[in-house]
């Protein structure tokens, strides 16, 4: 085990990557300077730095179930490769062919995106966004 970063991975996303091991068990390289573009996926623990709850990740995991607050880490969803890392707000949420999104922005930099809300997500809140 190395200790790898000093507080950018708030969430505790770097305990994946201090194991270092992708599904086949292969070494993979570490560190925040490994980007790609492609989907990945990532079993990852963390506490909502909004809400405090401990959250058990799926490995595809981008928010808190409890308040839904996100966190800005992915370019493209699930790579990680964002450097912000700053709270995403959710805005509001929209049903579409019986998927419920949840509209994101950036509380540093703006950056706007949406995602599929996840089964385990307080739906209160969800509606809440919806009828915003
Ligand atoms: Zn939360
Ligand atoms: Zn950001």
């Amino acid at each position: 085990m190395e200790i790898l970063y000093r507080g950018i991975w708030a969430y505790g996303i770097a305990a994946t990557r201090v194991h270092g091991m992708d599904e086949s068990g292969v070494r993979l390289p570490v560190g925040p300077q490994m980007k790609s573009k492609k989907f990945q996926r990532r079993i990852e623990n963390f506490v909502c730095k909004k809400c405090g709850a401990h959250v058990k990740g799926s490995g595809y995991t981008d928010h808190c179930p409890v308040c839904l607050w996100g966190r800005h880490a992915d370019v493209n969803p699930g790579d990680r490769a964002a450097e912000c890392g700053e709270m995403m707000e959710p805005m509001r949420a929209e049903a579409k062919n019986g998927q419920y999104f949840i509209h994101y922005k950036c509380t540093e930099c703006g950056h706007e995106f949406r995602v599929k809300s996840a089964p385990e997500d307080n739906f209160d809140e969800i509606i809440q966004l919806i009828n915003r």
